[in-house]
């Protein structure tokens, strides 16, 4: 890690370069031509690396093998080149890259071209050393990671039908937070291991119309709240507490005081009692123990004084990794037919995997978060949004 200012300068450069370079991407859109002069960049930025890498283009999404001394266990970095639009208003302008108070500011500063950076860079000063590495070294930076998610499919797919099998993929997924669950005063490394599932389901409501006037009773959008209230008041995903969960409030609960510190030290036995104090804790909390369901979007009849054919609503599930989609879906879908609603479902979702978070290869994610910021607690949890590596 750079400890002198110059290093650090000629660093924030290089990722104002990468930030200074549009790279929305936008569904449906297959013109691959800025993701192209964005790989140009990569190739200019990091020229002793390039010279060893093998390079594969697939639409937009690179696939980068840095062949080691065997290609037994190969390992996988993985990010993402592409970026969210940058609508609203900014206090720097979103591709700008400025740098201001030792922060640098644009779209992609986060999220994930400094990880992609930061993985390169690595790669480059090594192999400008000479150095080769034991197994091969495989990258990842894709272009859809925002939108659909093909570019990793793809190549998930391709490298699956050359029989190549990772020891260990390592995709974004965490913060180093201070305080992550509230009262633990220390910083601790957030390493997802894991992801709920998020599927987009549609619930429709039908009847005969007619006029506002003589409505009758149980009318759609009468239907579809009655359906929505009673789904938020009822437990109708089972809760229950993962052993990454567990974990996670073990590890915080070293640097927690009183009551919820002796509690959370000793998760193993007042579980059942965490279970069901935690959803009331906050929502967060609540999130980590079961499937969730937000209602994002509605729409009813064109006319005020027009009772609705068809109304419907959106939701949005996190399913959890103990239910799963299915088991999710299914307990939704009961609760729609009581109602008399359909569920479609726009968006199935995936189910992920889980990490062992007592494995060799978190452990060296562990000494590397130590050997780089000292005094810092890695700490697995099971993330909520999704990632490409969900396909590896
Ligand atoms: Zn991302």
């Amino acid at each position: 890690m750079a400890t002198d200012g110059l290093r650090d300068q000629q660093y924030a450069k290089i990722l104002q370069r990468l930030i200074r370079m549009e790279t929305v991407s936008v569904e449906g859109d297959s013109n691959t031509e800025k993701f192209v002069r964005f790989h140009s960049l990569l190739q200019e930025l990091f020229p002793n690396l390039f010279s060893k890498l093998d390079v594969e283009n697939f639409s937009g999404s690179l696939l980068m093998r840095w062949t080691g001394e065997r290609s037994e266990k190969p390992i996988l970095l993985m990010s993402h080149h592409d970026v969210v639009e940058a609508v609203g208003n900014w206090s720097h302008e979103p591709f700008s890259g400025d740098i201001e108070d030792g922060k640098l500011w644009g779209r992609g500063s986060l999220d994930t071209k400094c990880s992609l950076w930061a993985m390169l860079q690595a790669a480059e000063e090594l192999s400008a050393e000479g150095f080769r590495p034991k197994q091969d070294v495989w990258f990842v930076s894709t272009c859809t990671e925002e939108t659909d998610g093909s570019g990793a499919d793809t190549i998930s797919q391709e490298l699956q039908k050359r029989g190549v099998e990772f020891s260990m993929v390592l995709d974004e997924g965490g913060f180093i937070l201070h305080d992550p669950i509230g009262g633990a005063d220390h910083d601790f490394a957030m390493v997802g291991v894991g992801e709920k599932g998020c599927a987009d389901l549609k619930f429709v409501a039908r009847s005969k119309g007619g006029h506002a006037a003589m409505p009758g009773k149980n009318t759609p959008l009468v239907r579809l709240g009655k359906f929505m209230a009673e789904t938020e008041r009822s437990a109708l995903f089972s809760v229950r507490m993962n052993a990454v969960t567990e974990e996670m409030l073990r590890r915080c609960g070293r640097y927690m005081t009183g009551v919820t510190g002796v509690l959370l030290r000793n998760v193993r036995f007042f579980k059942p009692l965490l279970t069901r104090i935690m959803p009331r804790v906050s929502n967060t909390a609540g999130a980590m123990l079961k499937t969730t369901i937000a209602f994002t979007m509605a729409g009813g009849s064109q006319g005020r004084n027009v009772l609705p054919q068809e109304a419907w609503v959106i939701g949005n599930m996190r399913f959890s990794i103990h239910q799963g989609q299915q088991s999710s879906f299914e307990a939704i879908r009961k609760m729609a037919a009581k109602y008399d609603i359909e569920m479609e479902i726009l968006d199935p979702g995936f189910e992920s995997s889980v990490s062992d978070f007592r494995s060799p290869e978190f452990r060296k994610i562990e000494q590397a978060v130590s050997a780089i910021f000292g005094d810092v607690v890695t700490v697995p949890y099971i993330m909520t949004g999704a990632s490409d590596c969900r396909y590896f």
